[in-house]
């Protein structure tokens, strides 16, 4: 059985948010069970990109400063850090007014630039891993995951977020060489068991429905979920969605590779039900799967082009700024500008896009949506 707290957490007011934080660790155990005094800890809150704090794309600063205050009050040295998306970490820091927050308590920023090679040799599908420096350097981690959907995992929580342990670019890396939904997941599972955090709060007091993790629309879910299992802890946000956990893949595989549990799972605090949003915008769809294990080949380009899920661009909401064809990880690109001018938003070639939905999730305007092909709709139906 693995244990998650569930603390009714109304606002982000710090009082409160403290109260809930110290409770919820509370019914974990205490922060000594999590660090103990001298020990270097690693906060690694979500910084996907530079957004204020009320838009909730980002794991809030109270969330943060409480969880900070309470582990430097078991005397443990914090760091803190992740490798955004899009932009820097200071900048992206401060927009998300997590550097105040660290900037007050005495929290340094961690070195998310500078790669390291780390090998995982128990990895099922990867044995070697590039990870930021200020990462291997903490004793522990601690997981500030936020309550997101998400085109590639349906949600992004507990186990998605170490992804940003990866420095810079080499994340766009990886969705090049994983180029569908499910090698991604089983690198994301080994990379949660090299990296292995001590705990994961994750920030549910207000979080994000439909087209996250970015461009989607703010539901208040008053929550705080704390585990140290992540597989757990995602599957308790899918019951508070009411979405089928063995649809999110990280949790499959990451039940497959023991790193947690989806069904042995004993809820302690708040009861769960009183938060349950049956409504919350989520992809439930059971098929088309956001991306497929097929082997290259013309059954694969079939379903690619008439089965599986694309980002799709709304013009109306294009700003032209280009996100989305900086992100692209594939070379030549999969979603450009047809002139240098820019004189209509970036047009995809589907022919070329792996579905990574890197452009859905970083584009700063929400443009960019995933959409169900008629197939795909009508296979759907019939199942
Ligand atoms: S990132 Fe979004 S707003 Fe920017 S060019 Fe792409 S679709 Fe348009
Ligand atoms: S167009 Fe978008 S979904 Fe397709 S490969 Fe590029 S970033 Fe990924």
């Amino acid at each position: 059985m693995s244990r998650v707290a569930v603390v009714r957490c109304p606002s982000y007011d710090i009082a409160a948010v403290r109260a809930a934080v110290e409770r919820g660790i509370g019914l974990l155990g205490g922060v000594e069970r999590f660090a103990r005094s001298g020990e270097t800890i690693l906060l690694k809150p979500n910084l996907l990109i530079g957004r204020a704090p009320d838009r909730a794309v980002t794991t809030h600063p109270s969330v943060f400063r409480a969880v900070a205050e309470l582990f430097l009050t078991a005397g443990a040295s914090l760091t803190y850090g992740d490798s955004p998306a899009f932009g820097r970490a200071e900048g992206v820091a401060g927009r998300a007014g997590i550097a105040e927050a660290a900037r007050e308590l005495g929290v340094p920023l961690a070195d998310f630039v500078t790669p390291v090679a780390a090998s995982y040799p128990e990895g099922v599908l990867i044995k070697q891993f590039t990870i930021a420096q200020g990462v291997l350097d903490a004793d522990g981690i601690v997981s500030l995951c936020k309550m997101k959907t998400h085109g590639l995992t349906r949600i992004t929580g507990a186990i998605k977020n170490q992804y940003g342990c990866i420095p810079g670019l080499l994340k766009a890396e990886f969705h090049a060489r994983l180029p569908n939904a499910r090698l991604f997941t089983q690198m994301l599972v080994d990379l949660n068991g090299l990296l292995r955090p001590r705990l994961y709060v994750m920030d549910g007091v207000v979080a994000m429905e439909g087209n996250g993790p970015q461009g989607g629309q703010l539901r208040n879910m008053n929550v705080l979920l704390l585990s140290d299992d992540p597989v757990a802890l995602d599957a308790a946000f899918c019951r508070l969605v009411d979405l089928d956990p063995h649809l999110v893949l990280p949790i499959v595989a990451g039940e497959e590779a023991g790193l947690g549990t989806a069904a042995g799972i004993e809820y302690v605090g708040d009861p769960i039900e009183g938060f349950v949003a049956r409504d919350f915008v989520v992809n439930r769809r059971a098929l088309p799967t956001t991306g497929t294990a097929l082997r290259p080949g013309r059954l694969s380009l079939f379903f690619r082009r008439f089965v599986i899920p694309k980002p799709a661009i709304r013009p109306v909401r294009c700003t032209r700024c280009g996100t989305c064809v900086t992100i692209c990880p594939v070379t030549p690109k999969a979603v450009d500008f047809e002139d240098a001018a820019r004189s209509a938003p970036p047009v995809h070639r589907y022919d070329r896009c792996i579905r990574c939905y890197c452009c859905q999730e970083i584009c700063p305007e929400g443009a960019i949506e995933i959409a169900v092909p008629l197939l795909g709709r009508l296979i759907r139906r019939a199942r």
